[in-house]
């Protein structure tokens, strides 16, 4: 077996006090494709400890915005020279197919190129008021962030929290999730490359239940900036109560995509397909509830099922592959048992629902396209987040009912509606209690603007100028022009 992938703390490259190893699979054919070290919570201690030092003692808060920019540039910079095997290292470890990883390398390019850009803007305020006070407000780094992913992005929702955090001026305890470090530990090896200050950058690698849960309770850690299952997310702001941390949580999703009678028929069976089956559904904005108007229900499922049969799945390696397997056997278990419960719940499938065993997928994780229709808003498989190639259905009669039904879950990540009438689209998006929503189309994201959830989809934005200031703390500084005695008690 090849050489163990180690952890980078304090400029180095370490691993685990315990000697354990965790194997990564393939998910597309349950090959081993590499070893890594298994770090916990001693392991999370050392890189807090290597990140409070370098905050408090280090030349890092000393450097300049500039500085601090041309390093993000350099990081952007090997991150393209790089990009193929980035994209083809998180096909590999995630099992999406390569065009989506290359969007999602081409993506992290853009996100460290953005963020360098930003450092160097004017951040502060000045307020005028009254002689002979001058008041004026600076943003400062917040300090030691630690940030916890999923596995569903592992190269791209690393380079979220990163390139803002380190842009801001922050140390960082960075855990990617235990199964998909692989792009991140070629990420930390270009940190390294382009010369960070020892200590800035940690990467701790191990469970979230002893690393992750370790770098969310410390008191060394001033922020904490999470993403991934609602349920996680209660934990980590549980564990962030001890020192009253700073949170951010980007959680889950059950968003939904609601499409008009008068929408363009075909686009919006497109985009349909899009919002649930890109990533194979395991995206926490997916659009996994399609909310239909009644009198297109029947056809626009008919065309629905022809498409989503059509689909080409199988490794995301392979040439014309459309959607490849979940991420793991125990994520695509959870994925059929919801299936299987759907069909006990009495809704009915009009198409997919059964793991893919044929033409070589068999060691794989597949799971064929799925849709749900005669589906009731209190069954669970409308209400939770399955994370997979699952989209259930609901019908509605007036656009009351179609605003009523898309905010009827804990949940308020995203949320779309497809129509030609400019005016209801602009009604209904007001209408949605969500972060994240389109208008006659779904998915695109940009660096440039705010991501993040209403409700128990979670707490802060990031990305844009919204996700720079969540690694920011305000301060006033207020300035006496008039230096003499206020004479407030007397002498
Ligand atoms: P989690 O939300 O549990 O994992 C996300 C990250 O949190 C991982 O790095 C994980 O570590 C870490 N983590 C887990 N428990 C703790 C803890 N107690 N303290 C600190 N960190 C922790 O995702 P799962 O993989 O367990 O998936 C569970 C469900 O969450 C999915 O089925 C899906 O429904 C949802 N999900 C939603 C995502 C989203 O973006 N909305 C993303 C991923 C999952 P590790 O995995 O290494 O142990």
């Amino acid at each position: 077996m090849s050489e163990v992938l180690k952890m980078f703390i304090d400029g180095e490259w370490v691993e685990a006090g315990s000697g354990e190893t965790r194997e990564i699979i393939n998910p597309a054919n349950g090959d081993v494709i590499a070893v890594v070290t298994e770090g916990g919570e001693q392991d999370a201690r050392k890189a807090i400890r290597a990140a409070r030092k370098a905050f408090d003692e280090g030349e890092w808060p000393e450097m300049s915005a500039y500085d601090r920019a041309n390093l993000l540039l350099k990081v952007a910079d090997k991150l393209e020279e790089r990009a193929d095997e980035f994209a083809r290292t998180d096909t590999l470890d995630n099992g999406k197919p390569l065009r989506e990883a290359a969007f999602d390398a081409a993506d992290a390019v853009a996100c460290f190129r953005y963020y360098a850009g930003l450092a160097t803007k004017p951040h502060g305020q000045t307020y005028d008021v009254a002689d002979p006070m001058q008041a004026m407000v600076v943003r400062e780094p917040v300090g030691v962030c630690g940030q916890i992913t999923p596995w569903n992005y592992p190269l791209l929702m690393a380079v979220w929290k990163l390139a803002p955090a380190l842009a801001a001026g922050n140390t960082v305890v960075f855990k990617p999730s235990e199964i998909t470090p692989l792009s991140p530990i070629k990420l930390f090896e270009i940190f390294e490359e382009v010369g960070f200050p020892k200590g800035v950058c940690n990467l701790v690698l191990g469970p979230g239940p002893t690393a992750g849960n370790e770098i969310a309770g410390s008191h060394l850690v001033d922020k904490v900036a999470f993403t991934g299952g609602t349920e996680t997310g209660r934990k980590i702001m549980q564990a962030a109560t001890g020192n009253l941390k700073k949170i951010s949580l980007e959680l889950g999703g059950k968003s939904p995509n609601i499409v008009f009678a008068d929408a363009d028929f075909e686009t919006a069976v497109d985009y349909a397909l899009f919002a649930i089956y890109a990533g194979q559904g395991q995206v926490c904005s997916a659009g996994s509830r399609l909310l239909l108007e009644e009198s297109i229900h029947d056809r626009f499922v008919e065309r629905m099922v022809e498409r989503a049969q059509k689909i080409k799945v199988g490794p995301g390696l392979e040439e014309g592959t459309e959607m490849g397997p979940l991420v793991s056997k125990e994520h695509m278990e959870k994925v059929l048992g919801y299936i299987q419960l759907g069909q006990e719940e009495g809704a009915t499938l009009a198409c997919g629902g059964k793991r893919m065993m044929h033409d070589g997928l068999n060691q794989g994780f597949f799971v064929e396209p799925t849709i749900f229709v005669d589906t009731r808003p209190d069954m669970r498989i409308v209400q939770e987040e399955i994370f997979g190639p699952v989209l259930v259905v609901q019908k509605f009669k007036d656009e009351q009912e179609a605003i009523r039904l898309a905010n009827d879950t804990v949940y308020g990540l995203a949320g779309a509606v497809f129509t030609g009438d400019g005016a209801k689209a602009q009604r209904v998006i007001r209408k949605l209690r969500a972060g994240i929503t389109w208008i006659n189309t779904y998915h695109p994201t940009y660096n440039e603007a705010p991501w993040g959830g209403y409700k128990q989809s979670g707490i802060g934005r990031e990305l844009g100028t919204y996700g720079f200031e969540e690694y920011t703390e305000v301060k006033q500084i207020n300035v006496n022009l008039e230096v003499e005695p206020i004479g407030w008690f007397s002498e």
